[in-house]
């Protein structure tokens, strides 16, 4: 007996079995190089994203492409709706985001029961089928055919943000057995970029805003009167302002106290918004003083406003939160900017056009308040 070792042609077929697995396995890494080179290109391009529109239009438009997703939503958690209400103010329109959508609380998120988070930990990432009726919430509009979906956590100091739900037409993609590093560190900087984008929203609108009663401060409306103007000029629509003075607001605070002072203040702001348009600008210029910015309105027009404002205070007492009730009126000063305004410098002309509503305000308080008054 002897052992015959392997021939030359078994040894060929090994070599060759042996060759092909090796370009397999080159192959592979050359994939999955160019995966990593494509994330890192997406890492890059949205930490370069300085405000919230550019972040999640950049999220929607490329994860979707550089990670072969047929679907990608995010649901962020917005207790308050703050981030929704400080949104809406600098403009951002929801409507461009259908993938986006907010959620009350964390639990609504359905990772781990809050009781038990302290003793499990961060919740960890949910890969899987995907159910119709469990994922409804996560994807509102799902691409037909969707098969396998991961919902990430994105947490930030351990708190949770909001959820990244990706999904896929693949059964296989997404499946519990997987590995959840990748998709985790994905997260993590989704996360970090959008806790980011986010504070800094929230500066700016607080930059911007009176913190008593959520409507522009002097700044914004100084500012955007300028652009406004240089913006009239050149498409030819008419700009109104609007100096609003609340009457003897002395003795709201002397019967209310300072408390329901700013009270009533509130409530004023919300009465004066709810006669406005969206593309009008309210702001309070300090004390118990607004000024609306009317774009594209006339004098007459800006009147017949004015007049709705004084009458929608006027006709209801003030409720407050002790429980007795208020009358109150306002008188209302309005101007309007004239074509032969064109030639002079932007803020001189702006200057003047809320000087013009601030006299127009103090003939109005002269004739005996609770009256709109217009400069001429
Ligand atoms: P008039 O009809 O002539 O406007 O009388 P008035 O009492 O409203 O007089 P004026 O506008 O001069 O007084 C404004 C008062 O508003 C002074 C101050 O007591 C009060 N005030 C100013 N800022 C605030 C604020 O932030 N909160 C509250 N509660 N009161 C304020
Ligand atoms: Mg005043
Ligand atoms: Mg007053």
């Amino acid at each position: 007996m002897h052992d015959s070792g392997p021939t030359t042609n078994e040894l060929m077929t090994e070599n060759e079995s042996l060759r092909a697995r090796m370009a397999y396995l080159m192959e592979q890494a050359e994939r999955n190089h160019e995966i990593m080179r494509r994330h890192q290109a997406f890492d890059l391009e949205i930490v370069g994203c300085d405000n919230f529109p550019k972040l999640v239009t950049a999220i929607f438009r490329s994860l979707p492409v550089i990670s072969e997703l047929d679907i990608v939503t995010l649901s962020l958690v917005d207790e308050e709706a703050d981030i929704q209400t400080v949104m809406n103010v600098l403009g951002v329109d929801f409507g461009e985001f259908p993938q986006l959508h907010f959620v009350a609380t964390e639990a609504a998120l359905g990772f781990v029961p809050s009781r038990s988070a302290a003793l499990t930990g961060p919740p960890k990432p949910l890969l899987g089928p995907y159910s119709p009726v469990l994922h409804a919430a996560m994807f509102p509009n799902p691409p037909a055919g969707l098969q396998s979906i991961a919902l990430v956590p994105l947490l930030r100091n351990r708190r949770l943000i909001g959820s990244l739900n990706l999904g896929s037409l693949d059964p296989t993609r997404f499946t519990p057995a997987l590995g959840t590093d990748f998709v985790e560190h994905m997260a993590s900087i989704i996360a970090i970029c959008l806790e980011n984008v986010i504070s800094n929203e929230m500066l700016k609108y607080i930059g911007l805003t009176d913190s008593l009663t959520g409507v522009y401060n002097r700044r914004y409306i100084d500012r955007r009167l300028i652009e406004e103007i240089a913006r009239a000029r050149r498409q030819a629509y008419r700009i109104s302002c609007m100096y609003i003075d609340i009457d003897h607001f002395k003795q709201v605070n002397d019967t209310v106290g300072h408390q329901g002072g700013d009270e009533v203040l509130r409530e004023v702001a919300t009465r004066i918004k709810n006669e406005l348009r969206m593309s009008d600008a309210l702001g309070r210029f300090g004390g118990e003083e607004f000024v609306v910015l009317l774009i594209d309105a006339d004098l007459e027009s800006a009147v017949a406003v004015a007049q709705r404002i004084r009458h929608s205070v006027a006709s209801q007492p003030f409720h407050l939160s002790t429980g007795g009730q208020l009358p109150l009126s306002v008188s209302i000063g309005v101007a309007t900017l004239e074509d032969f305004e064109r030639d002079h410098a932007i803020e001189g002309v702006a200057h003047q056009l809320v000087a013009h509503a601030d006299t127009a305000l103090y003939q109005a308080k002269a004739e005996g308040r609770n009256r709109v008054v217009s400069f001429d």
